[in-house]
């Protein structure tokens, strides 16, 4: 018998297991602490580097939702777990060119790194012309502010980078769904200033945007005080999965 590509073997499928115990073990523990109820928060598998068969193996575990942050490695996975009968939902939380729009609404369920109003009209026009239903966007939130880095930035007027704006036009746009917000904890903050930060710019975009109230917020190092302070997803990878070979 040879075997699939999308067939892990059993090591690895132990190693995913004992891995996602931990995480989930994790994420329990921290609801407890904050008083919030498990079900508040959903656990996204951040599967970049690693195989569609690892994506298969976790969703045959019970892992509904999964994250990529590079189209030319998210479309081919995706098909391929597809195409071995796993279908979680698939969040794109990397970097986003205006120009893999219209191959990353095909296969994402939701795109959480929206920062601009010009990649919003980009996704509004790809997901209306491919989807028969709007694409979930949760706007990427810049919490130190510094524009030459990733994310909308949450006390700017700009047109296309400022928070506002950047809300409206997703809430605005018929081929997408404002869901909430993004974020990375900055280089060199402690994740407690950073939530903290964080969770006042969520307070101040819910009066706008009630219906929005998902949190995509804390990765493997710093998931507890995400939920400390609300997040709703977490994105976890090397916790998960193991450590990345590469930087990303
Ligand atoms: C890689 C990545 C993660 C997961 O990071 P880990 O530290 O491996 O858990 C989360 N969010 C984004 C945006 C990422 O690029």
């Amino acid at each position: 018998m040879t075997d699939s590509p999308t067939t892990v073997r059993p090591d690895r499928r132990a190693e995913l297991a004992a891995g996602l115990a931990r995480v989930r073990a994790r994420i329990a523990d921290a609801c407890a602490a904050a008083g919030r109820d498990r079900g508040e928060v959903t656990l996204v598998a951040v599967t970049k580097t690693y195989p569609a068969a690892d994506v298969v193996a976790l969703a045959g575990l019970g892992v509904t939702d999964v994250g990529e942050n590079r189209d030319q490695e998210a479309a081919p996975k995706a098909a391929e777990a597809a195409a071995a009968g796993a279908t979680p939902r698939w969040h794109f939380i990397g970097q986003l060119q205006r120009n893999k729009a219209r191959s990353v609404v095909r296969y994402a369920d939701v795109v959480q790194s929206v920062d601009s109003v010009r990649l919003a009209a980009a996704l509004d026009g790809a997901a209306a012309a491919a989807r028969d239903r709007p694409l979930d966007v949760l706007v990427q939130v810049s919490v130190d502010g510094d524009p030459a880095r990733g994310g909308a930035l949450p006390d700017a007027a700009d047109p296309d980078r400022g928070l506002g704006a950047v809300a409206a036009a997703v809430a605005g746009a018929d081929g997408l769904r404002l869901a909430g917000l993004m974020a990375v904890a900055p280089l060199g903050w402690e994740p407690d200033r950073a939530f903290a930060r964080l969770a006042e710019v969520v307070a101040r975009f819910r009066v706008d945007h009630p219906e929005a109230t998902v949190l995509s917020a804390g990765m493997s190092g710093d998931l507890e005080i995400a939920i400390e302070y609300g997040a709703t997803h977490v994105r976890v990878g090397s916790a998960l999965l193991g450590m990345r070979s590469t930087l990303r």
